[in-house]
């Protein structure tokens, strides 16, 4: 299954990811980072489609996608 891994040291809590997603998989997660930033996580693998629409459209670059090979795949 594809999923996605947000960096929780990147992440500002901008949700533009959230918007984005076509799947509405991500979510803001009750953990705050270092900065002090809410941050996003995936919060329904079984609906991500790895389609890499979020790694894109993050301005802070928090978000790896990973697809059937386990490969990270390029934003
Ligand atoms: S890869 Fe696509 S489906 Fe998966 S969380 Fe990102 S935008 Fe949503
Ligand atoms: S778009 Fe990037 S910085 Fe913004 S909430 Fe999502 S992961 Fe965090």
């Amino acid at each position: 299954m594809p999923f996605i891994k947000v960096r929780d040291d990147l992440c500002k809590g901008c949700k533009l990811c959230i918007t984005f997603c076509p799947k509405q998989v991500i979510r803001m997660s009750d953990r705050l980072n270092p900065k002090g930033y809410y941050v996003a996580e995936l919060f329904d693998k079984e609906g991500c489609t790895g389609c890499g629409i979020c790694a894109r459209m993050c301005p802070d670059v928090a978000i790896s996608v990973y697809r059937e090979d386990k490969k990270e795949v390029p934003a």
